[in-house]
């Protein structure tokens, strides 16, 4: 059974580092009037608090490895102001798809667990909808194509024969920027 989860807004989970793909940030630029480089932070593996290796998503820049997040301000995602999410139709799909994860990733089954490591306040109650899980299953299918396309641009990227490792030569790789 996946249970019905009533998010409390209190902002934990926002205080974290948001991790980011590509596709995020097309999307969230296309809606809101933004540059990526007002919105996007790559983040030092030391940044992470936890022991963390999203190893298909470090990014060999010239300073060394990195990974895509949001940036922060105040120790706070960049949208999170008066105490909402700034753009939250258009939020990245890790923020939407929180605290959910899929009992089975591999699997086209509607089951999700609800799990957070950061203290969510919010509340788990009765059992979530059909109609509400497949359109749960398939935010989180769009979700892992996300995923996989970034993982491919990030294996791209690494290529051992890349000479310019900037920041703004990864936009740019990205199409970010021009
Ligand atoms: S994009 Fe919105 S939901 Fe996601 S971390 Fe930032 S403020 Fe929170
Ligand atoms: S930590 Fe949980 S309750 Fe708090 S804002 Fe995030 S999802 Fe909502």
């Amino acid at each position: 059974m996946t249970p019905e989860f009533e998010c409390k807004n209190c902002g934990t989970c926002c205080s974290q580092i948001p991790l980011i793909v590509a596709g995020d940030v097309y999307h969230i630029i296309r809606h809101v009037k933004v540059r990526p480089e007002e919105i996007v932070h790559l983040y030092e593996m030391d940044d992470f608090e936890e022991d963390f290796a999203p190893d298909d998503q470090l990014l060999q820049m010239e300073n060394g490895v990195r990974v895509m997040g949001m940036k922060r301000v105040d120790d706070r995602c960049v949208f999170r102001t008066n105490g909402r999410c700034a753009i939250y139709a258009h939020r990245p799909l890790m923020c939407a798809m929180h605290p959910y994860m899929p009992r089975d990733p591999n699997e086209d089954v509607l089951e999700f667990n609800v799990q957070c490591h950061h203290g969510c306040k919010g509340l788990t109650k009765g059992p979530m909808s059909l109609e509400h899980l497949k359109r749960f299953r398939l935010a989180f299918d769009r979700f892992s194509e996300r995923e996989w396309d970034y993982d491919d641009m990030v294996k791209r990227w690494n290529r051992k024969d890349r000479k310019d490792r900037s920041e703004r030569a990864f936009f740019k790789f990205l199409g970010l920027i021009e």
